[in-house]
């Protein structure tokens, strides 16, 4: 067997967009892969669909039974995990702050902010146990940020507090096991057409176009251009690199002029 066969990859949200593309990078470096999601059939059919070794598994990373018993099955199919990705995420509500609802804020919050500690928790007591390979090494973490982790979306509330505290608490578990082998490290993507972008788009509910106009870059992220820097984050060809939040956005957080300063957009890259 190929010795990165051995490998273990985590992958919340997987069976779809952004989680989707990183769980078939993963495949692809050569790991064994576990796809966690919230619906059976979908996580059915993306297990069918990677075929052997590969696993899906149903799980709410907001419940602490749920990830409990997700990781418990990762764990009997393969015995160890090396890199966790934390990409489970659902959009927050729209409409004015004034006119919002606190259950759906909490349901955010949930989903992204105690998702990603409860499963980082149950993955790391796995990883605290590991034997580390002969470069100290016992597994990495990467968490998704967004731009809305560093810059202000308007009625984004929920969505950027947790993206916020995503990277709060990604530079907090980086520094507490940084000594024991586990590094821990976040991505921060711009907009990015996944499925459900592309069908916005289509209904005219997202202006594409104002996006490609804004930022540098002159388009909206491939989700594969994201798994790439995710895979990289989790892998060891960073193994100097711990606490850091790496923008995937095409410079948008870059850019702070007039978005006159840049050259317009040719209409073609904007279809
Ligand atoms: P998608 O909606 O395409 O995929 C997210 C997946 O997570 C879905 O399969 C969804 O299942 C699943 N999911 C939702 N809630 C839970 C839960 N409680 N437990 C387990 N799985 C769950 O999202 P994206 O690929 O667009 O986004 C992935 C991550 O990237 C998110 O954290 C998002 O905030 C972040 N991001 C996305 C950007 C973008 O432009 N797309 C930009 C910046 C960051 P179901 O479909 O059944 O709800």
């Amino acid at each position: 067997m190929d010795a990165r066969m051995n490998k273990v990859a985590v992958v919340t949200g997987g069976a779809d967009g952004i989680g989707w593309a990183t769980v078939q990078r993963w495949a692809q470096e050569g790991y064994r892969v576990a796809l966690l999601d919230l619906n059976v059939d979908a996580v059915q059919a993306r297990a069918t669909e990677l075929g052997q070794p590969h696993i899906g598994v149903v799980c709410d990373v907001a419940s602490e039974a749920s990830v409990a018993a997700a990781i418990a099955a990762v764990m009997s199919a393969f015995g160890r995990i090396d890199a966790l990705v934390n990409n489970a995420g659902i959009g927050d509500q729209a409409g004015a702050t004034v006119a919002q609802n606190v259950e759906a804020f909490d349901r955010v919050l949930a989903v992204h902010l105690r998702g990603t500690f409860l499963v980082s928790q149950a993955v790391a007591r796995v990883m605290l146990e590991a034997t580390p390979d002969a470069g100290g090494a016992r597994g990495s973490i990467v968490n998704l940020g967004s731009i809305a982790s560093s810059i202000g979306l308007p009625a984004r509330n929920a969505y950027s507090a947790a993206k916020a505290g995503i990277v709060g608490m990604t530079r907090a578990m980086a520094s507490e096991w940084a000594r024991d082998g586990i590094r821990v490290n976040a991505v921060a993507p711009g907009y990015v057409r996944t499925a459900l972008v592309v069908e916005l788009e289509r209904k005219g509910a997202l202006d594409a176009k104002g996006i490609a106009h804004r930022t540098p870059l002159a388009r909206m992220a491939e989700p594969a251009e994201i798994a790439e820097a995710i895979i990289f984050l989790g892998s060891n060809r960073a193994s100097y690199i711990t606490g850091a939040v790496l923008p995937v956005d095409g410079g948008w957080t870059a850019f702070g002029a007039p978005e006159a300063a840049l050259r317009p957009v040719a209409e073609q890259v904007c279809a």
